[in-house]
């Protein structure tokens, strides 16, 4: 397998809270094509070479063998990039569980990556066709597809909602029935944190 080029926008290494049932380090992936209205990582929205490599990164999870047993890789958006297949390969490689936090921007890429993790976290933005209110474009068709072929995986996930002010009861209730239709009983909402030039200005 090549040598993955994975652009690393940032590491915490140790968490409790982003894999369920883990102690995992996360590995922030720089790059999102979209532009939510209250995204916190603005920081990781260009696409670029990343703060370090990746390389250093996967030497880093070496030395912590036995001590962590999760890998969550967020963002930015992950599958943007092309070398996160291989980079999860390698982490399993090294016994660690893999996670992925994703918008489901890129159904067929989330595709390729399911047989290489054990949970997806999965952030859903609003009534499929209504997403443009918060990610600035188009995207629920793609994220309506990225869902079903989560669910047909069976690969253990979570699907939650950040409740935008854009996003009144009725909205939420829209996107409550709409998932419902693809089977979807449980939505957790997690509460809305302006942005950090929201709350400067
Ligand atoms: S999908 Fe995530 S990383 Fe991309 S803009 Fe939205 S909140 Fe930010």
């Amino acid at each position: 397998m090549p040598e993955p080029v994975l652009a690393v926008g940032g590491l915490v290494p140790f968490t409790t809270i982003d894999f369920p049932g883990r102690l995992a380090a996360v590995v922030f992936c720089q790059g999102c094509p979209w532009r939510c209205t209250y995204c916190h990582n603005p920081h990781l929205l260009p696409p670029g070479g990343g703060e370090r490599p990746w390389a250093e990164v996967l030497a880093w999870l070496e030395s912590r063998r036995g001590l962590l047993d999760g890998v969550v890789f967020s963002g930015g958006e992950p599958l943007l990039q092309r070398g996160l297949p291989a980079a999860l390969a390698e982490v399993r490689a090294l016994g660690f569980a893999t996670a992925l936090h994703t918008a489901g921007i890129y159904p067929q890429r989330l595709a390729a990556v399911l047989p290489l993790l054990d949970w997806v976290g999965f952030d859903v933005k609003a009534p499929f066709a209504e997403y443009a209110r918060i990610v600035g474009s188009d995207g629920g068709g793609a994220a309506r597809a990225a869902l079903e072929t989560l669910l047909a995986s069976g690969v253990d996930h979570e699907i939650r909602l950040t409740v935008a002010p854009e996003l009144d009861a009725a909205a939420v209730e829209r996107l409550r029935g709409e998932l419902a239709e693809l089977g979807i009983i449980r939505l957790s909402l997690q509460t809305y944190r302006p942005p950090v030039a929201a709350m400067a200005s």
